[in-house]
């Protein structure tokens, strides 16, 4: 339930709404806005009688959230979260955010050739897995921590924000070191330890759209990092299991508006996992920007075809400044823009 104040509603008035929603037995979030002061009001399974609430002074209204996720619903917040990085990036808001990477990280000169090519191309995070979730045990499951210091080392030389993958809590700790975004894919978007976890870690998180997810499961998951206390997550569609082989996933485009519609939190697009296919990736790239998409989350590898993981999905540095170069035009067709970072090619 949220409780809304009136406008120049007190402190202590708000206080008042807090103490009396902390002796019901739930838990009490103010959350000051622009206009006037929402109280949230969590830890209910089920609709709250809210007359001692609405008896108080300066309350304006009751609403209940009809969603069974709440603090990331749309009911909750009406204005878009904006997740705030460090050197001004910013996801959720009229900028879009650029994350290119190879799938793993493989060595010093991999990884500082992929951050050098993303970067000059524009983007502004640099992805790159340590510690992989494969298919396969006897697939390549990353360098591990040797992966995070080489990310590290690729922060330091070029300046762009990193983003990994956290398989489980104790690799938290270690990614949230280097991490500037911490990822969790989807093979663990239900893993509801990892995600409390990280709700309660200080990092912001990616969420993948787990393979066989629907919309309000993904939302659902997102709803357990906030509710420890994490307000920054930014979900990511990256393609469904389908039943044509075609593509290696089905590539849910439709996800991007109905996540702006359900909820407040960004949505960026994972067109490289979405369909798995090099030629399809700009394509897609381009129609997720068009569909509202926050952001991209591309796989770049400075030599694709011996790369260890995904190589098949992964662009060359060309083919990314291409994705680039389009996905800008598109974004400044519906009022968006992909800024151009100092030092990048426009
Ligand atoms: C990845 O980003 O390399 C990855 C493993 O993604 P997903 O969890 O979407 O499969
Ligand atoms: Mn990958």
């Amino acid at each position: 339930m949220l409780v809304v104040m009136r406008p120049g509603a007190t402190a202590e008035e708000v206080r008042a709404v807090v103490a009396t929603i902390e002796e019901l037995g739930y838990e009490a979030r103010p959350m000051p806005g622009r206009q006037r002061t929402t109280v949230g009001l969590v830890g209910n399974d089920g609709r709250v009688d809210g007359s001692r609430i609405e008896a108080l002074s300066g309350v304006a209204e009751l609403i209940h959230v009809t969603k069974p996720y709440k603090q990331v619903s749309r009911e909750w917040r009406s204005e878009p979260t904006i997740v705030r990085l460090a050197g001004g990036v910013t996801i959720g808001g009229a900028d879009l955010a650029i994350m290119a990477g190879p799938c793993s990280v493989e060595s010093e000169s991999q990884i500082l050739e992929a951050a050098r090519a993303v970067r000059a191309a524009g983007a502004t995070v640099l992805r790159g897995g340590a510690f992989k979730p494969r298919s396969s045990p006897y697939s390549f499951q990353g360098l591990g921590r040797e992966g995070l210091r080489l990310l590290a080392l690729a922060r330091a030389e070029t300046g762009l924000l990193i983003i990994t993958e956290a398989m489980d809590a104790e690799q938290l700790d270690l990614v949230a070191e280097v991490a500037d975004i911490v990822q969790i894919g989807a093979r663990n978007m239900q893993n509801y330890s990892l995600l409390r976890s990280a709700g309660r870690g200080g990092k912001p998180v990616l969420l993948k759209r787990g393979l066989s997810a629907t919309v309000q499961d993904l939302l659902l998951s997102a709803e357990y990092i906030l509710a420890e206390g994490n307000p920054d997550v930014i979900l990511c569609e990256r393609g469904l299991r389908g039943f044509d082989s075609v593509t290696r996933n089905l590539f849910d485009l439709s996800a991007i508006p109905v996540v702006h519609h359900l909820s407040h939190l960004p949505i960026i697009a994972d067109p490289s996992h979405g369909t798995g296919r090099r030629d399809m990736v700009i394509p897609m790239a381009r129609a997720a920007v068009a569909a509202g998409a926050d952001g991209l989350l591309i796989e770049v590898h400075p030599t694709p075809e011996r790369a260890l993981s995904d190589g098949a999905q992964s662009l060359d540095p060309a083919q990314f400044a291409t994705l680039m170069r389009e996905a800008r035009v598109i974004a400044e067709a519906i009022g968006r823009s992909i800024p151009v970072p100092v030092g990048a090619s426009a």
